[in-house]
Order: C-alpha cells, then sequence, then structure tokens
C-alpha cells in the first residue's frame, strides 16, 4: 500500500486523466496505491504502463465517457480502454479478477511513477487463464 509518492499524498479520491484531459477519473483510493505491477504480456509490454488495482466500484468516470475506446485480444475477457483522442491507455476490466480495474499509474494526478522505484512484473506470458499457452498472448 502506498500512500505518497514524492510530495504527492494519495488522496481517499484521487483523480486520473489521460493526455489531453478528455477522460477524467476518480478513482477511490482509501488504502493508497494497491498492487502496483508491470506485466509482461504481449499487450503491457508495448504500453509500458505501470498498473495498480481498484474494486469496480471504485472507478468513476467524471468525463469524457463518450472519449473512450475499447480494445480486446486472445480470450477477450479484459477490456482495455483508452482516449480515441490522444491515446493514452487509461483503465481495463481485469482478466484475473473481473471484479476489479487495473488504471494507469501515470495518470494520477500529481504522481511521477519514476518515483516508484522497482515495480514487480507479474507474469502475463503466462497467465493462469491460458490453460494451454496461446501465441497470441
Ligand atoms: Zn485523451
Amino acid at each position: 500500500m502506498i500512500k505518497q509518492v514524492g510530495d504527492t499524498q494519495i488522496r481517499e479520491k484521487h483523480l486520473a486523466s489521460c493526455h489531453c484531459g478528455a477522460v477524467v477519473l476518480e478513482l477511490y483510493l482509501p488504502n493508497g496505491i494497491v498492487n502496483p505491477r508491470r506485466c509482461n504480456c504481449s499487450m503491457c509490454r508495448r504500453r509500458g504502463a505501470i498498473a495498480a488495482s481498484v474494486p469496480l466500484a471504485g472507478l468513476k468516470i467524471l468525463k469524457g465517457q463518450d472519449a473512450l475506446r475499447q480494445y480486446q485480444f486472445n480470450t477477450c475477457t479484459a477490456k482495455h480502454f483508452f482516449c480515441g483522442n490522444c491515446g493514452i491507455y487509461t483503465h481495463h476490466q481485469r482478466r484475473s479478477n473481473p471484479a476489479e480495474f487495473g488504471y494507469n499509474l501515470g495518470c494520477l494526478e500529481g504522481v511521477d511513477p519514476f518515483l516508484l522505484g522497482e515495480i514487480p512484473v507479474c507474469d502475463g506470458v503466462n497467465h493462469p487463464s491460458d490453460h494451454k499457452a496461446t501465441p497470441t498472448n
């Protein structure tokens, strides 16, 4: 659980936004930043973002629902959302736990993810939902 990054306190309700500002999320983070991770799956290795988790009820789209685009691949369980204008990944509904959203830590207001130091890498290439490994993962 991370309650502060650099000089920025993680508020109970913390705003997150895409780059152009079309999409604004309100994240409910009473426990700060939970489970920050990188992932080596075919998608995450390309987008490079650090994700952290909130329960589905912990993420509210304040602005830009119409700007959000959805992307799915492989088993199409996870739903990846990004801004259709600036292309920034904002959040996704997780595959390993569909009761949670992952969100882009770099979108959090005032948070510099580079101040977090080493971030654990989750082994998305060998995802537990892929009982037989597929080359598309
Ligand atoms: Zn945008």
